[in-house]
């Protein structure tokens, strides 16, 4: 695309980064800007810079955060011995909104998946084990999306975390397989909380 504006184009190049954006939609998107009052893009750019720079990731459960703690790690309430291992914040997000969880939680940051080269170096897995072995955890409960890729996740901690009194469980599937957790209705996520089974029977049922 040819701009009569070098900042026009500048701007679309970065907004065309954006997953799911092309260039074209970059347009719209830009024009739309320069049309809105001033002060709202400001606002706009204001938000994202303080995003970047200042969201933190809670130490613990690397949760998004803007303190080194997020409220749910702080909140002397909740069940501590309890972890819900999930996959992103969508999942957290999903799983409050049920209202049934009073856990803690540990945000992966991914699966396992060497297709797309995340081995498990690059997620929170050790950090977690760390958690198992420092912290009074009873139980840990998988809550990753039952692909292939979510249950190799599963497995692997699982078998990290052997040799540890801890329990492991896994959410039960009234969720079918393959469907992302931030896509179950909440009372069907909730139960399957709730009704979740020994992680060991999972592996005998597959
Ligand atoms: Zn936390």
């Amino acid at each position: 695309m040819d701009f009569s504006s070098k900042l026009v184009g500048q701007a679309v190049d970065e907004v065309s980064r954006l997953p799911g954006i092309g260039k074209r939609t970059a347009l719209r998107l830009v024009l739309h800007l320069l049309k809105q009052p001033q002060d709202q893009t400001v606002r706009l750019a204001d938000a994202l810079i303080k995003l970047r720079t200042q969201v933190n990731f809670c130490d613990t459960c690397h949760n998004i955060s803007d303190a080194p703690r997020c409220e749910i790690c702080a909140d002397r309430n909740r069940d501590r011995q309890l972890i819900c291992v999930v996959e992103d914040i969508r999942d957290v997000m999903a799983i409050e909104s049920t209202g049934q969880y009073r856990g803690l939680y540990h945000v992966l940051g991914g699966k396992i998946s060497p297709m797309d080269g995340i081995g498990p170096g690059e997620l929170t897995i050790q950090s977690l084990v760390q958690r198992v072995e420092e912290d009074e955890v009873n139980e840990i409960i998988f809550a990753l999306s039952s692909t292939m890729e979510g249950d190799t996740t599963n497995f692997y901690i699982y078998k990290q975390l052997e040799g540890t009194p801890v329990k492991t469980s896994t959410i039960s599937r009234g969720i079918s397989v393959g469907d992302e957790l931030e896509y179950a209705d909440e009372v069907t996520l909730g139960r399957s909380i709730l009704h979740r089974i020994p992680f060991e029977n999972s592996l005998k049922s597959s």
